[in-house]
């Protein structure tokens, strides 16, 4: 048996094979070709030495903006990947109907890191930071539903932002529209939540089985949990019904108090997302591993955080078994961790802090089988900056 690449001696951890404990990677043609406990030396193109190092499938990070040059938020996808780990980003609503045709362009550039995408209601998208829900003539459900099916390579949901800002006087109109148009295509919709009005019981009880609620440790008034703690009417309902909770941090969405709240009511985040943005990767958020490690210091085991950024996202995008696992036969998209030990803050969106005595950071990153280098950062907008 010969291998392109053979990644050898690391803490394996894949959740979704239920496999952890030291392995070798056997990788040919950009797949997954042997997982075992030792891979001879004949045949093999490279080899990467892992010791020391977690081995986890490369992140599948479900709420991103990686619409670059042509929105607000947008930033590299190709550029931000080997520093975050992240081989698959699913854009939150970057692209509506007139502008989707542009980012199908930039996920084509970006391979072999891939892009997906849930499209926005709003036809423009997030061309600005915001009200784009406010205007009765962007909300085009039809203009939404073809462009979706126009790109069905990208294409894995519809977004909507409900908030007092995006919405103006829509209320939850759009919201309902943006359900039509999931429904229509068969989608899951993608509900964004922050600071109401809309109120979050207005929101939650529309959402479907299957639906994803990102920002859910938001602290705006749209909150899971109220100030004692406890959850809000319809919360528990929700996810019993088959609602998706995704963290999606954020520059202003996450929590450490309403995240605890939520751990306490036992319900820990379906996935773990870092909505990295022009703004977000230069706050508290940083990258997804750090987003991983605060639900470490927070009590979720490694195992947990991995699968929340790795096989739960993977399966919400339809890619189970092919994406977010290192299981033979699926994409080599691979991520070398480090676990950092000493002794480090960790701040959220309010300016709260946690200590940890453990934290991850993405050191080698391969898509496909091909690694990542890592090279500058691009300089940030200049509105990113103002913000
Ligand atoms: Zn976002």
């Amino acid at each position: 048996v010969s291998f392109d690449l053979v990644i050898r001696g690391g803490e394996l951890v894949d959740p979704a094979a239920r496999r952890r404990g030291r392995y070798d990677l056997g990788i040919r043609d950009g797949r997954i070709a042997a997982v075992e406990r030792e891979l001879g030396a004949e045949g093999t193109g490279h080899a990467v030495d892992a010791e020391g190092l977690l081995v986890v499938p490369g992140l599948v990070d479900l709420h991103a903006h990686v619409y670059d040059g042509s929105t607000y938020w947008g930033i590299d996808a190709a550029a931000y990947a080997p520093h975050c780990g992240t081989t698959t980003w699913v854009d939150a609503g970057s692209a509506g109907a007139y502008t989707l045709r542009g980012l199908r362009t930039i996920a084509a550039g970006a391979e072999p890191v891939r892009i997906k995408a849930f499209v926005n209601l709003s036809s423009i998208g997030l061309a600005g930071p915001t009200w784009e829900l406010a205007t009765p003539g962007y909300l085009d459900e039809d203009a939404c539903l073809e462009a979706i099916e126009s790109a069905p390579e990208l294409a894995v949901g519809v977004k909507a932002r409900i908030d007092c800002n995006t919405v103006g006087a829509q209320g939850v109109a759009p919201l309902r529209a943006a359900l039509r148009v999931a429904e229509q295509a068969g989608m899951r919709l993608m509900l964004h939540i922050g600071q109401g009005p809309p109120e979050l019981g207005e929101v939650i009880e529309l959402l479907r089985p299957g639906d994803v609620l990102t920002h859910c440790a938001t602290p705006g008034s749209m909150r899971l949990v109220g100030d004692d703690g406890a959850l809000r009417p319809g919360v528990r309902e929700a996810v019993a019904r088959g609602v998706v909770l995704d963290v999606g941090h954020g520059g202003g969405s996450f929590s450490f108090r309403v995240a605890e709240a939520l751990l306490a009511a036992g319900l820990p985040p379906h996935s773990i997302s870092s909505d990295a943005h022009q703004i977000s990767v230069r706050r508290s958020m940083f990258d997804l591993p750090t987003c991983l490690s605060k639900y470490l210091a927070l009590g979720l085991g490694l195992d947990e955080v991995i699968a929340a950024a790795t096989a739960a996202p993977a399966a919400l995008i339809g890619e189970e078994g092919r994406l977010g696992t290192l299981a033979v036969g699926a994409v080599a998209d691979v991520c070398l961790l480090a676990q950092e030990s000493g002794s480090f803050p960790l701040v959220d969106v309010t300016g709260d802090q946690r200590r940890t005595d453990l934290r991850l950071r993405a050191v080698r990153t391969f898509a496909a089988g091909l690694e990542l280098l890592h090279g500058p950062l691009p300089p940030p907008e200049p509105w990113a900056l103002r913000d």
